[in-house]
């Protein structure tokens, strides 16, 4: 079994779709091992994405994922990472994601993609470190 790290982002939060990625994970065969609904300190949000430090779209990622509160789950399975990554689609709601997706079915803009979840075990690792500290 393996963990990873789920978050709902503040699009999802503002909209009302909380209980449907969360229903949809829990459908799926995943458990949820910690949940908290919080908003998101700058410096977090800075080491989540140090990935993308130099990409053009890293000023507008950080403002908004902090614009609001976000849910973050550590969700645990079989394969979770992979899974979960497989109920998101992929990043571009449009052209990656196809129906039956969390993004696929309730996103349009790459920006406003829904949900993140981590993409391999070094980075669930990490992130999980991040978020849930004392996990
Ligand atoms: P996440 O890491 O959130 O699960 P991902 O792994 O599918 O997403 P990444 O390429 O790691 O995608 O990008 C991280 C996040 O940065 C995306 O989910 C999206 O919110 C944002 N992002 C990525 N590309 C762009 C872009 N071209 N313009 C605006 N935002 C972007």
């Amino acid at each position: 079994s393996e963990r990873t790290l789920v978050l709902i982002k503040p699009d999802g939060v503002k909209r009302g779709l909380v209980g449907e990625v969360i229903s949809r994970i829990e459908r799926k065969g995943l458990t949820i091992a910690a949940m908290d609904l919080r908003n998101v300190e700058r410096s977090v949000a800075e080491e989540h994405y140090a990935e993308h430090k130099e990409k053009p779209f890293f000023g507008e990622l950080l403002e908004f994922i902090t614009s609001g509160k976000v849910v973050a789950l550590a969700v645990e399975g079989p394969r979770a990472i992979a899974a979960f990554r497989q109920l998101a689609g992929g990043t571009d709601p449009v052209e990656k994601a196809t129906p039956g997706t969390l993004r696929g079915d309730f996103a349009l803009e790459t920006q406003f993609n829904l949900v993140h979840g981590s993409d391999a075990p070094e980075s669930a690792e990490r992130e999980l470190k991040l978020w849930f500290p004392d996990l």
